[in-house]
């Protein structure tokens, strides 16, 4: 059977992650939007949208680059998908302008989302803007001190941007609130998630807009190289632009998938995210995953140098494909990212997101490590919005290179 048909089932269900665990009045949203989707996602008005979008105003296809001086120092050859050149910096916008795209079908006025790094925001921001449509996002204060470059973007954009000020303050805190936001009025307006997690049908529906990354990426390095990749790579927060990239791949049973994890600095609770390779199945905002989660099954603080990284679940998906062995979870900590990121910009002028260096951290591990293969890198943002927080902490970075 075809895998994108056979996951997720009718319920939503990634083997026995995801599914909707949400109160009766939200599920009877989440089933409109599910049946919209259905709907509206295969008429060929919507599909040439959306096909249209992508090219005049995201700028895609984005291109496959060959890193020639970074696989010089490494070994093995390392390309990357460059995510980082699509509108707005990073492969976000690929579903908010789907989600988007959705709304106004469906005749609503209003999105609503949260955001951790911001890079959600400013692409949903965009898409409101693009489409006409109000916006509203939630962010963690921690964050919005952070990002704040984002923040203003968000703001000429034409969005209205809330702080979170309990907890942690930061993503998880922000998407609790972003959903009490949007069950007060779910009439007008819907909520946008920011990655592959949350109830049905949002793993699934990102899934497919990210679906792109992965196709284009096939294609193009095929003909670039003549044949497949030996490995690909991503780093995985929710999980967004890994199953976008992976789902190009997963029917080549050759191709070694690695999804990367933060492990930020250190494996205790609270000094990283890596929600596979430590957490334990539990059920978070609506839907069943692996979750760094205490004895009560309470969700544990997380961190990671990269805001957009520091969620304590995982696409339900990831969980499925970790179980069946499909995709290798693997780790970078902190000082790999940061190696990565001063690597990359010097050797190949190329400046990536703290979230996207985690990545290539395990890339230039791989090449070390396979000096006849090759591996291809979701390179998911640029670091425009990390230079300053880097640079201020860490300096020009000339110990790392
Ligand atoms: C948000 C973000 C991520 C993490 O989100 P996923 O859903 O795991 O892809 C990764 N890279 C960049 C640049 C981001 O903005």
């Amino acid at each position: 059977m075809d895998y994108f048909k056979e996951f997720p089932d009718e319920k939503g269900f990634f083997g026995e992650y995801g599914g909707s665990f949400v109160p009766p009045e939200l599920q009877v949203e989440m089933d409109k939007i599910t049946d919209a989707y259905y709907t509206i996602s295969k008429s060929h008005d919507f599909i040439n949208e959306l096909r249209s979008i992508r090219k005049h105003f995201q700028g895609r296809p984005t291109p496959v680059y060959y890193c020639k001086n970074l696989s010089e120092i490494c070994g093995g050859r390392i390309y990357l998908k460059r995510e980082d050149l699509n509108h707005t910096g990073a492969h976000k916008l690929n579903h908010c302008m789907g989600e988007g795209l959705l709304a106004k079908y469906m005749g609503k006025k209003k999105l609503i989302a949260e955001t951790g790094a911001g890079q959600h925001g400013v692409a949903l921001a965009t898409a409101a803007a693009y489409f006409g449509l109000e916006c509203e996002i939630h962010m963690g204060e921690v964050d919005i001190a952070k990002e704040h470059p984002n923040v203003v973007r968000m703001k000429l954009l034409g969005a209205k941007v809330v702080p979170v000020t309990h907890g942690l303050k930061t993503l998880k805190e922000a998407v609790d609130s972003a959903f009490d936001a949007y069950l007060k009025d779910p009439v007008n307006s819907i909520y946008c998630i920011g990655s592959v997690v949350g109830p049905h049908p949002f793993p699934m529906m990102v899934r497919d807009f990210q679906h792109v990354v992965g196709v284009e990426a096939r294609e193009q390095f095929i003909e670039m190289t003549g044949e497949l990749p030996d490995a690909v790579t991503a780093c995985v927060g929710g999980g967004s632009n890994s199953i976008g990239i992976f789902s190009g791949f997963i029917k080549d049973s050759d191709v070694e998938l690695y999804g990367v994890e933060p492990a930020g600095r250190s494996l205790k609770i609270g000094d990283h995210a890596c929600s596979l390779s430590y957490g334990k199945p539990g059920i978070l905002h609506g839907f069943k995953s692996y979750l760094l989660q205490d004895e009560k099954g309470n969700p544990e603080p997380v961190y990671s140098i990269a805001s957009g990284l520091d969620y304590p679940g995982s696409g339900p998906e990831h969980c499925m494909l970790k179980d069946t062995g499909r995709v290798k979870y693997v780790t970078a900590d902190d000082k790999e990212c940061l190696e990565a990121f001063y690597k990359l910009s010097r050797k190949e002028g190329i400046i990536p997101a703290l979230e996207s260096s985690h990545a290539v951290a395990y890339g230039m591990k791989y090449a070390k490590e396979n000096k006849r293969k090759s591996i291809l890198v979701n390179l998911s943002g640029r670091g425009d919005k990390d230079i300053d927080f880097v640079v201020d902490n860490y300096g020009t970075g000339e110990e790392f290179l």
